[in-house]
């Protein structure tokens, strides 16, 4: 008889703890391995559960151990890289074990789902006889057609293509094509028809600081909005995919556009695979997979938003984050994890180089760079002949603007189209108008659930509460004095397309946010018109700011932006810089003199001034001294403990408890702030309070959470009470 043995499960479940059960009855050690999935029983129901350990050495008695009810995967889903990833996650987050590893796996990989692609019918080229589709052109263009696809084809792809399943039965017939079945997997093809520019002098200088070490090489590429980023990263990584390795590519979450994936695809004779919100979950197990079993035939480029710096990569080489200030890094729910600080752990980890690439860095990344963590490379000057816009400052005070935008600036705009060009209007609000109110009695079209307005919308006619997401008819009398004379107060995106369509009769004005792109390529079909290059109008929200590349627009007027200006969250001047300088970065890509005109009440605003008179680089100084004195990151380190509860005060009871549980534990060094209510308080019908922790050295707020999490997973009595923990908040 051999020595009994266990398998240690970890279950995704909020359960700080894993457990223990008997492997299969006859089954053998050599059977199981760490990152394999298994069926276990669990209370009344089976689970799905990750063997972390396989040991001789149970946490209870033997015979209260329960057997496993089925092993799940012959081989393991997760790597032992990323079993350590998952495990790393756990220690830096103080998150539950099971969850911190199920988080890396595909959805349905998590339901337990065997780890096998859906396949499609493919065409293969068996013989090629001309002589036989004499007759048939069709035919004959199908096998032509096959030829250049490198003799094969999906069933998908032929029909896309226009071939119809008669003319192929026919050619299966003659026995030229052959049927088979196999893993629907399909990455875009690069072609390399395009060859790398001839860099200029600071692109040069960036290149050979990339590639000047091997192994780990953290370099923060800050770069103007067209300075050459996208060619450096190019470049940077022509290497690996010559050596037919794999490339990482993290982009903000609505910036991956056709645009960006054509430049890797031009570039390259590699297979370029994209992991982003838009796949449904088999879509996204199927390209995990892909990725999974990269074969080095062919190198590989996988494009993907916060999440795909999960995906299993055996033959990981590089990985580049794009627009690493990007706030669709950070994961606002569940695991609460920053995907930017995700890929400097992994690179560090396997010891491969990272770009950290942005226009306008984080104070983060920025103060790591100065403190010489990571290389610190800078393009100042725009790539090709395009030179910056200006950043101007219009003051609005004392003025009557009607329509949320300036008479002034609406004459720049007409001379714009006169001239050809393209001109956008930016404002981060969609719908009408941010209130509905009544100037007889002063009521204002509040949220029932939350502390906020609700914002009036006219395509089609309701109210919206953009928090909660609770919609209401409009209502055409005062709910307060039944006066008649409610009215909207300020302007949003459909308000301004209304107004600036009457103003320009003759040119298309089009409208960019949420409401107006709903659907599938609804967005590049509205943008249409742009990219053929007809003067037009944008109007629209952030959307517009990411990735796009419009090069006939000329003139960019914001509106708004300094709402971000006396904000309670300490970075709402970082992000509202960032926001600033990208939006501002589609002016002029491609042409000279643009304009970028911030139209504004606080047309004072020393910061403001920082911003138009010097640039980026020198206002996020300032801000990082303003840091430093207050003692706020990246000078400090914080967690923030959030609770919310549908009953008043309950949350802030929850957290005063705590506060007192944990206060005993507490070492020199940490502190706290709180608890307090969060900004809005009310939100979706429930009450949120908040308890920040503090310090000044990472590893003593580490340890310290490390020694309270017993205590945060075991606080009892608030049974309506929500809670997370959020380490590295990157908001309130
Ligand atoms: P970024 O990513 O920094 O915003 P891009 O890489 O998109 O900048 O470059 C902006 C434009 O400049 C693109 O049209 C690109 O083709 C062009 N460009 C980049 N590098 C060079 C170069 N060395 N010579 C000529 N044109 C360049
Ligand atoms: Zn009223
Ligand atoms: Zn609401």
């Amino acid at each position: 008889m051999s020595t009994p043995f266990y398998l240690r499960i970890a279950l995704d479940k909020p359960l700080n703890q894993t457990f223990d059960y008997e492997p299969l009855a006859n089954s053998r050690m050599h059977d199981y391995q760490i990152g394999m999935r298994v069926n276990v029983p669990f209370g009344q129901r089976s689970e799905v559960g990750l063997i972390l350990d396989i040991h001789n050495q149970p946490d209870i008695a033997p015979h209260k151990i329960k057997p496993i009810k089925e092993r799940i995967d012959d081989s393991p889903v997760l790597s032992s890289e990323l079993m350590k990833l998952g495990l790393w996650l756990h220690e830096y987050y103080h998150q539950p074990v099971g969850e911190c590893l199920f988080t890396l796996l595909p959805v349905l990989l998590r339901k337990g789902q065997t780890a096998k692609a859906t396949q499609e019918k493919h065409y293969c080229l068996e013989h090629l006889d001309w002589q036989k589709v004499e007759r048939a052109p069709r035919q004959k263009a199908f096998l032509e057609w096959l030829q250049k696809q490198n003799h094969k084809v999906s069933h998908k792809q032929a029909l896309d293509a226009g071939f119809t399943p008669s003319i192929i039965g026919q050619l299966i017939d003659k026995q030229l094509v052959s049927e088979l079945w196999q893993d629907n997997f399909n990455a875009l093809c690069g072609d390399s028809v395009e060859q790398a520019l001839a860099l200029n002098k600071e692109q040069e200088q960036a290149l050979k600081g990339i590639s000047e070490k091997n192994g780990f090489n953290p370099v923060l590429l800050e770069g103007v909005t067209g300075s050459g980023k996208t060619e450096v990263y190019l470049q940077a990584i022509s290497s690996a995919v010559t050596q037919r390795k794999q490339v990482l590519v993290l982009i903000p979450e609505i910036g991956l556009t056709p645009q960006t994936v054509q430049r890797f695809q031009q570039r390259f004779n590699a297979d370029i695979l994209l992991l982003h919100s838009g796949l449904n979950d088999q879509q996204r197990l199927n390209a995990w997979l892909q990725a999974s079993r990269h074969k080095n035939e062919k190198a590989q480029i996988i494009i993907g938003t916060r999440s795909a710096v999960f995906t299993e990569m055996p033959n990981l080489d590089f990985i580049i984050v794009d627009e690493e200030h990007d706030a669709s890094y950070k994961q606002q729910e569940g695991i609460r994890y920053h995907g930017r600080d995700i890929a400097v752990i992994r690179a560090a980890k396997r010891n491969i180089p990272i770009i950290l690439g942005s226009a306008t860095p984080s104070l983060d990344s920025l103060h790591n760079a100065l403190v010489k963590k990571y290389q610190h490379i800078r393009l100042t000057q725009r790539a090709g002949d395009a030179s910056p816009a200006n950043l101007e400052i219009y003051d609005i005070r004392k003025q009557s603007v009607e329509h949320g935008i300036a008479d002034e600036l609406l004459q720049h705009i007409e001379e714009t189209l006169e001239q050809g060009d393209q001109a956008l209007v930016f404002i981060n609000r969609r719908g009408f108008a941010p209130t509905l109110y009544c100037p007889d009695c002063g009521w204002i079209s509040e949220c029932k659930r939350c502390d906020a307005r609700m914002t009036l919308h006219q395509k089609p006619a309701h109210l919206h509460c953009h928090h909660c997401d609770h919609k209401q008819t409009l209502p055409h009398q005062c709910p307060n004095c039944l006066s008649t004379r409610i009215q909207a107060m300020g302007a949003g995106t459909e308000r301004l397309e209304t107004h600036l369509e009457y103003r320009f009769r003759r040119h298309k004005v089009i409208r960019i946010d949420r409401d107006s792109t709903q659907g599938k390529d609804a967005m590049e079909q509205l943008l249409q018109p742009v990219h053929n290059g007809e003067p037009c109008i944008l109007v629209g929200t952030q959307m517009l700011a990411k990735g796009h590349h419009f090069p006939k627009v000329n003139l960019v007027i914001m509106l708004n932006v300094d709402s971000g200006f006396f904000s309670a969250d300490f970075r709402a001047m970082e992000k509202t810089a960032q926001l600033i300088l990208q939006v501002a970065g589609r002016a002029g890509r491609e042409s000279h003199g643009g304009r970028a005109i911030i139209q504004t009440e606080f047309a004072d605003h020393p910061l403001l001034h920082l911003l138009s008179e010097e640039n980026y680089h020198a206002l996020a100084l300032a801000l990082l001294e303003e840091r430093k004195l207050h003692s706020l990151p990246p000078y400090a380190h914080q967690a923030l403990v959030r609770a919310d509860s549908p009953n008043p005060k309950e949350a802030e009871q929850y957290l005063h408890r705590l506060l007192q549980n944990i206060k005993p534990l507490t070492e020199n060094g940490i502190s706290f702030i709180g608890p307090l209510p969060s900004p809005m308080e009310l939100r979706a019908g429930r009450f949120r309070s908040q308890l920040w922790i503090r310090s000044h050295q990472r590893s003593r707020l580490q340890n310290f959470l490390k020694n309270i999490e017993p205590l945060l997973y075991q606080q009892k009595g608030f049974n309506k009470v929500r809670w997370s923990l959020d380490v590295d908040p990157s908001d309130h």
